[in-house]
């Protein structure tokens, strides 16, 4: 998966600068700097370099992807769908980003892949939204015709399910996605691709609708679906998206064979993974970065680097277990700070003392290598930092890989080590403890850190140089 063995293939493209594991004395060699978006995306960027979500989610992948999409060729988005929101803050003007990759604020051309799931209503309104403030969508979004739509009856049966389920709800967006990963699955979906043909898609709304409408109002007891209504919107919307329709792992392997960087990033986060994460409390798809793969029909082989995005603390939106969940004053301090409310429904995120525990398992499953961590200015300010390093499991033992069974993970107690706090906005050079915090991490995990994320803003960047 790496460079090494492909070293020619290699030698004229930018290198990821590798750091090694940093350790007390060697701390003062190292440098943080603020230098412009493409020269510190240099020193990440190598031909295919997924982005992934080392935590729960909303780790601010978005700046991340922003930053290393502006030397990028294409942009790729790899599973889920407008349940994930990315915000990007472009000197003052804020995206906020559902379905499109969030490369397109940086001008790349953007590519929804196979694993996605689309709702059309809001691919066409991010379009139209995004080519008002002027960015061009033609030739430059491409979607995976094997993707499948999020329909009406989704979004109102996630909602509904969601309600029945009561205190024991799984805390899903409620926009559909999981019922239309749930359709792909025992293979009733309907594909992007299905747009293209009036006839097939006539047919198979017909069916949907049929055995829909008995859940709808059997289960449920909710108004049905009018066939005709959906079928006139839905070929409208084939209308409008038909020019965007491509096949999405033949423009990634093409750009590969030709030398160019391809970015993917991975919505939601690797806990949240439905096979590898905190199950049931957990997306529909697979956002670890193996999902890539998958998703744009490449082989895990055409995969460089893999960059972990973590915040400097923990973050968790809705229901289950979180060790490190930070109890008193400081954890609506760190809410407020953070400013942790979801950018696509505006819920209140929980938040945790950084989780080394959970972001060791991060690394492993994902091939993680390196980490960009980001909000480390919202921990300023702090007299101590607690940093989970291991949990403490019922039978009392200690373990610092992360506990296979659910029941050890529902019942574990963290263990944490307190490292000095730091007072100031992070600008210019970091402070020595927050040093000491990035150095403790890259220890922690064996993996370096090799973006910080100060601030909202695009340029609050600091790179290892
Ligand atoms: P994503 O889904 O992983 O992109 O994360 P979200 O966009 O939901 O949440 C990240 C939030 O943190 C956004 O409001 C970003 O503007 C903001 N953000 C990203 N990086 C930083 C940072 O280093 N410091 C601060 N204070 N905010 C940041």
């Amino acid at each position: 998966m790496s460079c090494r063995s492909r070293s020619s293939r290699c030698a004229a493209l930018p290198l990821v600068v590798r750091v090694p594991t940093l350790r007390g004395s060697e701390e003062g060699r190292r440098s943080w700097r603020h230098g412009s978006p493409a020269e510190r995306a240099t020193l990440q960027h190598v031909p295919a370099t997924v982005i992934v979500g080392a935590q729960w989610g909303d780790e601010g992948k978005g700046k991340i992807v922003d930053l290393l999409a502006q030397e990028s060729d294409l942009v790729c988005r790899y599973q889920g769908g407008p349940n994930a929101g990315h915000t990007i803050v472009v000197d003052g003007d804020t995206y906020k980003i559902r379905q499109i990759p969030s490369g397109i604020v940086a001008g790349k051309p953007s590519a929804i892949g196979a694993g996605c799931v689309v709702d059309p209503a809001v691919l066409i309104s991010e379009l139209d939204e995004l080519e008002s403030r002027g960015h061009p969508t033609a030739g430059f979004v491409f979607v995976s015709g094997n993707a499948h739509l999020v329909m009406p009856w989704h979004v109102a049966l996630d909602g509904a399910r969601e309600r029945r389920l009561g205190r024991l709800q799984i805390g899903t967006t409620r926009r559909g996605i999981g019922p239309a990963y749930a359709d792909k699955a025992t293979r009733i979906g309907i594909r992007v691709q299905d747009l293209l043909d009036p006839k097939i898609l006539r047919q198979k709304l017909e069916l949907a609708v049929a055995e829909k409408n008995v859940w709808l109002e059997r289960v449920y007891e909710l108004e049905p679906f009018d066939v005709e209504g959906i079928v006139r919107t839905h070929l409208a919307f084939a209308e409008r998206l038909g020019p965007y329709v491509a096949d999405t792992s033949l423009l990634v392997d093409r750009a590969l064979r030709e030398g160019k960087r391809v970015l993917f990033e991975g919505a939601q986060g690797t806990l949240l993974d439905l096979d590898h994460g905190t199950y049931p409390f957990v997306t529909s798809s697979s956002p670890i970065a193996a999902g890539a793969a998958v998703s744009f029909g490449i082989g895990p082989n055409r995969i460089d680097e893999v960059v972990g995005v973590a915040k400097a603390y923990v973050t968790r939106v809705g229901e289950g277990p979180f060790p490190s969940e930070i109890e008193g004053p400081a954890h609506e301090r760190v809410r407020e700070l953070g400013q942790e409310f979801g950018t696509v429904t505006g819920r209140e995120r929980r938040c945790g003392w950084l989780d080394l525990v959970a972001l060791r398992f991060a690394v492993r499953v994902n091939g993680i290598t390196s980490l960009a961590l980001t909000k480390l200015d919202v921990l300023s300010g702090f007299a101590e930092l607690p940093i989970c390093a291991r949990y403490r499991l019922p039978d009392g033992s200690e373990t610092d890989e992360f506990p296979a069974h659910q029941s050890d993970f529902h019942h574990c107690r963290p263990v944490f080590e307190t490292l000095p706090g730091w007072t100031g906005e992070l600008v210019g050079d970091l402070p020595g403890p927050a040093r000491a915090y990035v150095s403790f991490v890259e220890d922690a995990l064996r993996v370096p850190v090799t973006l910080v994320g100060t601030g909202a803003g695009r340029e609050a960047v600091l790179a290892l140089g």
